[in-house]
Parts: structure tokens; sequence; C-alpha cells
């Protein structure tokens, strides 16, 4: 089976309340690539700009990270954004979105990734996800898209197109508010779901994640860590968990994707550990297993009712 990503691959320049960095490698595509590749190889897609170290596409590319559907324009500048998180670490402002490349960016989809099965649609412009659905000759599996409040204000209409046609929507609590227009989560994920995915998973930072289909939910605990040093990144690799879960086991249940959720948080757990996407692509299967482990810790118990 074949994983294609599209994303955002970026520089970051990040404030927390225990440090800041100069401008780093980040994006969506990225940190889904590097926690996908864990799982299964990855096709990627997305662009970058002349600036883009040559030595991080190479680093990927080691990884098992199909690079053919990257994009470099030598005389233009990558996607660069920076944000600055709250003392909770939960929520964050962005400081400064420069599109540069992002802003007439045409996405090809190579002959080769025409197997795709399964399809991760990471934070984008709207457009760009919809054109790579729509370059597919046969509609994959399953397609997951992740998107956030950016989009939600500048390009609504575009972004509503997208969420029509994926199977899948991942959004964090607020942006579900946002696109909704309600406060209560359960209301909000009927409502999304009838523009169209049939599953629903809202984000919900250090208090975990919630799976919605038809009238079913399941709810996924953030493993509580005793330092979280920078949360960017971690909605991208929670993805990159939960899509690379689904393509290795080629398992599109409602009960396979509970354990993806499982996955994506423990994946996510490592994320926040280190600054940017340090942490996402030193880990290695020993230590996800070890973690998964304390997720099972995390949440069993037994119980008699009488
Ligand atoms: P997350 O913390 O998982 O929400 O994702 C953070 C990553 O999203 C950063 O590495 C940014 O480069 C990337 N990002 C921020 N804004 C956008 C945007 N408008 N479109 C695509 N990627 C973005």
């Amino acid at each position: 089976m074949s994983l294609v990503v599209v994303g955002s691959m970026a520089f970051d320049a990040i404030e927390t309340p225990f440090g800041k960095s100069d401008k780093i490698v980040g994006g969506a595509g990225t940190y889904i690539a590097w926690c996908a590749s864990n799982f299964t190889p990855v096709k990627q897609i997305s662009i970058v700009g002349g600036d883009f170290p040559q030595s991080e596409l190479d680093a990927l590319t080691a990884r098992n990270v199909n690079l053919e559907g990257v994009q470099i324009k030598k005389n233009e500048k990558t996607f660069f954004w920076s944000g600055r998180y709250h003392m909770d670490m939960n929520t964050r402002d962005t400081l400064e979105t420069q599109l540069n490349v992002l802003e007439n960016f045409q996405p090809v989809v190579p002959d080769s990734y025409q197997d795709c099965e399964y399809l991760m649609l990471g934070n984008l412009v709207p457009a760009v996800q919809t054109s790579v659905i729509t370059q597919l000759k046969t509609r994959p599996k399953l397609i997951v898209m992740d998107t956030m409040n950016f989009w939600m204000e500048i390009a609504m209409d575009d972004l509503k197109k997208t969420i029509s046609m994926v199977d899948v929507l991942m959004v964090n609590d607020s942006e579900a508010r946002q696109l909704s227009g309600d406060f209560s989560l359960v209301r909000a994920a009927g409502t999304i779901m009838k523009m169209g995915p049939k599953y629903l998973i809202i984000k919900k930072g250090e208090h975990g994640a919630l799976l919605f289909h038809e009238d079913k939910v399941f709810f996924a605990p953030a493993l509580p860590l005793e330092d979280v040093f920078d949360p960017t990144g971690a909605g991208d690799t929670f993805a990159g968990g939960f899509m690379g879960h689904i393509a290795k086991t080629n398992d599109i249940s409602f009960e396979n994707m509970k354990t993806a959720i499982i996955v994506g948080s423990a994946m996510a757990s490592f994320c926040v550990e280190k600054f940017g996407t340090e942490r996402i692509r030193a880990v290695d299967k020993t230590e996800i297993d070890a973690r998964l482990a304390e997720f099972v810790q995390l949440v069993n118990f037994d119980i008699s009712l009488v």
C-alpha cells in the first residue's frame, strides 16, 4: 500500500515560556513525514524555496520518504511561520505567516504516486489539497485532512469544498468551534460531519483527542508529561502516527481508528519533548513500543458493576 502525504515544508520561529528558537525547519508535511515513516514508506507532495537545506531533504530521503512530488523553487523563499505559546502551552498566537512559495503552489502528482491508497492532506492551502484529490485517478481507501484557523479566516469557501471531499477531518477544539459556530464539541461534531467527513477527530492538546463517527465517540488521552518543551508540530505528528498506523495495518475500521489515535497521541508525546523536529526524527521502534505500553497502563482499569 502507498501513503501520500501533502503538507507545508517550512521554516518556523517559535517562542515558548521556556525558550525561543531561531529559524528552524518545520512545516506540517515535514512533521507528518518524519512521524509516518516510522510505520510505512511515504510519498511526499510539497514545495520549498532554494533556501531550504538540501541536508534536510536528504535526511527525509534516507528515511524512505520519496520526494519526487516536492517542488524546489530555486529563486524563491520557503514558507515561514512564527508563533508564540501562552503559559499553558496549549494555546498560541501566530505572530507571522509568510506564504512565499505556497502562494502560487500548483501541486503535480507524479505518476508513481497514482498507487496511493492512503492520502494524508496535512495543513496547507485548501485549493492545493483539493487539487491533489482530483489528480488521483483512483480514489484512495481513506482520505484524511488537517487544517487550521488561518484557512478558515482567508479561504472558508475553498476549505468547505475540500472538507466535503474527505473521509476524516482533524481539527483542534477551537477550530471545531470556529468551523461549526457551536461551543459544544458534541454538537460541533454533528454539524461538521454533515459537511462531508464520516469521521471527525478533535484534538485537545494536553487533554487528548476525541474520535466521532455516526453516534459513536472514543476518547484518547494525551500522556501526562513532566516537561513540555515545544508543542509545535504535535498536531501534525499526531496525524502522521494516525495515518502511518492505518496504512501499515491496511484497516480502516472504526476499531482500528481507535488504535490509530492512541498511536498518534503516543507519537505527539515525543514531539513536544524538544524544539522543532529534533525529537521526532530521532525516535525509534523500541521507544515507540515502550510509550504505547505506557498508554495501555494509563487507561487500563477494572470495574465490576453490581
Ligand atoms: P501544529 O503545531 O501541528 O499545528 O503545526 C505547526 C506547523 O504548521 C508549523 O511547523 C508551521 O510551519 C505549520 N503551519 C503554520 N501555519 C500554517 C499554514 N497556514 N499552512 C500550512 N502550514 C502551517
